[in-house]
This record gives C-alpha cells, structure tokens and sequence, in this order.
C-alpha cells in the first residue's frame, strides 16, 4: 500500500528519540507501554527513567517490594498498573524463566496486559506482524478511511484491526506500528491536525470531504460515580495517622489520612464548625474511626478546604478537616500508621493526599 509506505518512510525521517524505541528488550517496552497507559510521553519518561535505574531487569522488579513499587509509581495515578506490573514479573520470573513470552495467548495471561501492550510488546521485542491499535492510531484510520464507527466501543475494534492488519504486511512491523502512533500523536493531532504536513494527505478521506473535526467518532460516557471523602488530618506534635486501603477499591495498598466516606456532601457552616454538628452529619456512617475520633476529641476540629478530584469513572469530593489532639491519640484501628513529615515520605499515597499535605 502507497500510503504506508509514504508513513513509515515520514517516520523515519521525523521521529522522536525516546528510549524505548532503541531497544528490543522486552521488559523495558512492557514496562514503557504500561506507564504510557493514560500518561504523557513527557511526564511518562521520568518514570520511566527511574523504574529502569531501580529495577534494571525483570528479576530485580519481581523481587521488589509492593509498597517501594507504588512509592515509585506515585503520581501516574491507576495503581492497579503498578500492582499488575509486580505481579506480572513475578509470574514472568517464575513461569518462564525471566523470559518475556512471545506469543499472543501467553501474553494475554499476564495481568495488567491487553489486546494493544500484547501487540506492542509482540511487534517492538519480537519484530512480530500484530498492529498496536492505541488512540492515535484510531483517530489517524477513522481520517483516512471517514470511517464512523465509535472508536469506545468494543465491538468496532475488528473494523479497525482488519484495516491494520493489510496495512502492516510486507513492512517492519515495529516501524509501522511507531509510525503510526506518531503520525497520530505529532501530525494528525485531536484538534487542528496537520494536514499540510502530513505524508498521507493525498489518500485521507476526512480531509478530502473536510470532516476532520467530527472524527474519530466516540460514543457518549456514562457520568461519573460521585462519591464523598471526608478526611481526617489527626495530628499531635509534628505527628498524624496515615491508614492503608486494604479494600477492593481506587488506591488499594495506598496510605491516605483517615477516611469517612458519606452518601451526600456534609454541610459545612463555618472553619469551626462544632465538632458535634459535623459528626452528626456523619451518623449514617457507624464505624470505628468515628468513635475513635469522639473519644480523641476533648480535641479542637477545624475544617479545612475542599477538593474536587476526577478519575476516570468517579468523581471524588473530598473535604479535609483536622483533629489537634491534646495528647497523642492511640486509635485500635486495623492498618493506622502514625507517622511525621519526614517518615511519611516512605509510603505511597494517592496524589489527593499528597497535594492535601505539601499545602499545608
Ligand atoms: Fe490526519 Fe490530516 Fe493526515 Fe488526514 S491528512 S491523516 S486528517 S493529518
């Protein structure tokens, strides 16, 4: 096909140097491919950067620590990367020899690993013809070939990889697929593509019938879950309570400031608020932190900001308060840590968390 041709041949004169694309070392282009996930090529390389210099090879990454790994990923956000990406080299360590499978089927296995990293991995490490269909590629197919089919919906996917899969026979595979992922993230960008620069220009559909703008298709979201966090900022000295999440949930494994989660926003009058009327407000909720923070309060509550802090699916509004203890509190709570500025340095929080302290 002329237009590929045309796309690998701009790549190669155009492409950006980033350390991935220098290797065919399968963990190092696993381990790119899951921290690009939902990230910036900008803000993804100096994670990058440090997770090679920490955890060089596979075995060295297998045989870390849970909690150094999520210090590690803090940041990046969608922990469950982090978490898939240790248990992955557990299973490559001890399954296959500290070798990266090279087949669909056995990639699939791995956790944290679908259609597009399998691909990835496969055309990167393996030189193998399976084409990585990610965003930018989507949006540079839909221009090309006007095609509408909603790029969020599972079922449109064999459309596209059909589309792919003749495109990507008789070139490198590994060229293609970067070639492809960089016209999408350089040339033919979301907004204002770049039409006049772009080596396909002559075969795109879109721009011959000036839809540019209206495509790629996607189908309208489900709103987003909201949900309400009330925190706890319990200090005494220098020194506060940090709890884990333990439970199936957004940040498991991760440390965050005690937590009251309510069905509706709390109603907030005033910075000092009686202790009183917003633990009424939280009567719904009967649990243990409740009545630890009652009994530790001969202390004074203050309320301090709010924050709205989007996921992909939820949308968590977070109030911080904070509890001065007159003595150091001694809660009976499962996974609650007391910790000083310094010594929480050493656990992994969500981002929320993080800003919420570097405030203060
Ligand atoms: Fe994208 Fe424009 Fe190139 Fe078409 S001509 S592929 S719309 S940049």
């Amino acid at each position: 096909m002329q237009n590929v041709l045309e796309i690998v041949t701009w790549y190669k004169n155009n492409l950006r140097d980033l350390p991935w694309r220098s290797t065919n070392d399968p963990y190092k282009i696993w381990l790119s491919e899951i921290i690009l996930q939902q990230t910036q090529v900008n803000q993804g390389l100096k994670y990058y950067y440090a997770f090679v210099e920490q955890y060089p090879d596979i075995q060295s990454l297998a045989n870390a620590d849970e909690q150094e790994v999520l210090k590690l990923w803090q940041g990046l956000g969608y922990y469950s990367r982090a978490r898939n990406l240790l248990k992955t080299a557990v299973l490559v360590t001890d399954k296959h020899q500290g070798i990266f499978p090279n087949t669909m089927e056995e990639i699939l296995k791995l956790p944290g690993i679908g259609q597009y990293t399998a691909s990835a991995i496969l055309s990167f490490a393996y030189n193998l013809p399976y084409p990585a269909l990610d965003g930018n590629v989507f949006r540079v197919i839909s221009r090309l070939y006007n095609i509408h089919l909603p790029i969020n919906e599972q079922k449109n996917r064999a459309a596209f990889l059909d589309i792919l899969n003749e495109m990507i026979q008789g070139v490198d595979p590994a060229q293609f697929n970067n070639a492809m992922m960089e016209l999408g993230a350089m040339v033919c960008k979301p907004d204002n593509p770049k039409c006049d620069i772009c080596p396909v220009s002559a075969y795109c559909q879109s721009k011959a019938l000036g839809n540019t703008s209206q495509l790629p298709v996607k189908a309208a979201k489900a709103a987003k879950k909201k949900r309400y966090f009330n925190f706890f900022y319990i200090k005494y000295n220098d020194g506060f309570y940090l709890i884990k999440r333990s439970e199936s949930d957004i940040w498991q494994n991760l440390y965050q400031l005690p937590l009251i989660e309510t069905a509706h926003d709390l109603d907030i009058k005033d910075e000092f608020s009686d202790l009183k009327d917003v633990l009424t407000q939280l009567q719904e909720v009967n649990d243990l932190l409740k009545k630890e923070i009652l009994v530790s309060a001969a202390s004074e509550l203050r309320y301090l900001n709010s924050i709205k802090h989007l996921l992909t699916h939820q949308e968590i509004n977070a109030k911080f308060f904070e509890v001065n203890c007159n003595e150091q509190p001694t809660f009976k709570l499962e996974n609650c840590i007391w910790v000083n500025a310094d010594s929480r340095q050493n656990y992994p929080l969500p981002i929320l968390i993080e800003k919420f302290l570097l405030s203060l």
